[in-house]
């Protein structure tokens, strides 16, 4: 049995079965209060489009709080990762840095 299985809410999400994004416009949480962000991150459970933990507000973590949603997935032009915020652990071919 392998010992370095990728968590449980990471199997099964190839790209392509995401929800469409609610927002076409970058973090809304971040326009509405007139804050800027580096880089954007989808939740595969709803679509929503919030800002990365590199950002000064990560949105992206903010929703994984209040909702429970576990996974993201890179929303940046040829990044397809995800990454678990319960499990601290993410599943990627073309791992940042
Ligand atoms: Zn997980
Ligand atoms: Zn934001
Ligand atoms: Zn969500």
């Amino acid at each position: 049995m392998a010992a370095l299985e990728v968590c449980r809410h990471l199997g099964g999400r190839p790209a392509g079965t995401d929800p469409e994004p609610l927002s076409d416009d970058g973090c809304a949480q971040c326009r509405l209060i007139g804050a800027g962000w580096n880089s954007l991150r989808l939740c595969v459970s709803c679509g929503n489009i919030g800002c990365c933990d590199d950002s000064p507000h990560r949105h992206s973590r903010e929703h994984f709080a209040i909702t429970g949603h576990p996974v993201i997935r890179s929303h940046e032009p040829g990044e397809d990762w995800l990454w678990c915020y319960p499990d601290d652990t993410g599943s990627a071919d073309s791992w940042p840095g």
